[in-house]
């Protein structure tokens, strides 16, 4: 059974209060932190309301507090059950959903040999099943606002290297999915495109990152940086907004140039 929406924040109070229910409704999962949160601040900032969902309940309620016209929403996005309470919540509380933006996942990093089943179904389970979970709960919503889908993927989903046989094949899954997505939903007005980040100083990237890693990024990426959370929350919205109204089904690598140049990594 999904929980439900956390304690009620000061959020909620002043939406009632300014009764600004018809601004657009952007969904964002994994917005705890990380490119989630990052995603949710800006999206704030364009004048979107935001419904924040995470599985992570202290954290969620922690960046939930104070934003204004944002409102939490526990809930693990592989779990069908919670996914389909949660956006009845959603639709309960704000009676549209605009935008979904998948951006929930996991990372855990081994070779082929030493990736266990567990650890396999777990990545699939919150990379893979939850954006199709949570947007094809959405989807009723999503015909009503002619909305959009944007699910974050990865570099690791483009291209092939050690220790990612779990995490670099939901990705590859993820990349697809958008483009059925898009295949599908176009009749209905519903666009569906991916952002393939590059590298992010965020919790996630930071515990499979070794300096071997880190440094064969900084020599691979033409730009010679990791990115910021703020620079792929920028393509998230800019997918979400109406001046990407012809873009559909597209793949968009956020990542310094490193697709680009075809150099490896350990
Ligand atoms: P992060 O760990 O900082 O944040 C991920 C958030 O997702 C957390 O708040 C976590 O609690 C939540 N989450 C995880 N599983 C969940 C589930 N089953 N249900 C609900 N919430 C769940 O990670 P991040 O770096 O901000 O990653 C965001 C997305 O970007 C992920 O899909 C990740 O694969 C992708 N990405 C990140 C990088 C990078 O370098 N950071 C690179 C490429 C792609």
């Amino acid at each position: 059974m999904c929980p439900g929406p956390i304690a009620p924040l000061r959020a909620v109070s002043s939406l009632r209060q300014t009764g600004r229910m018809d601004r657009n409704l952007a969904l964002v999962t994994g917005a705890a932190r990380g490119i989630g949160l990052a995603t949710t601040r800006l999206m704030l900032d364009r004048g979107w309301t935001v419904a924040m969902i995470d599985r992570d309940g202290p954290a969620l309620d922690a960046a939930a507090d104070g934003l204004r016209d944002a409102r939490a929403f526990l809930c693990d996005v592989s779990d069908p059950d919670q996914v389909a309470a949660m956006i009845d919540d959603v639709r309960t509380a704000f009676g549209r959903i605009d935008a979904v933006v998948n951006n929930a996942g996991v990372a855990l990093f081994g070779p082929i040999e030493e990736t266990g089943f567990d650890t396999w179904r777990e990545v699939m389970a919150t990379n893979l099943d939850g954006p199709f979970l949570v947007t094809q709960a959405a989807l009723p919503a999503l015909k009503e606002s002619r909305g959009s889908v944007v699910n974050i993927a990865s570099i690791s989903g483009l291209r092939a290297s050690t220790l990612r046989v779990a995490y670099g094949t939901s990705k590859a899954a993820v990349i697809q999915l958008t483009k059925q997505q898009a295949a599908e939903f176009g009749e209905f007005g519903i666009r569906a495109n991916c952002i393939c980040p590059g590298p992010v100083r965020t919790k996630l990237a930071m515990a499979v990152h070794t300096q071997e890693i880190v440094d064969a990024y900084h020599d691979a990426i033409p730009l010679n940086r990791y990115g910021s959370e703020k620079e792929i929350a920028s393509c998230i919205a800019f997918l979400c907004s109406d001046e990407a109204s012809y873009v559909t089904g597209q793949v968009l690598a956020a990542d310094g140039g490193f697709e680009a140049t075809g150099v490896g990594l350990p």
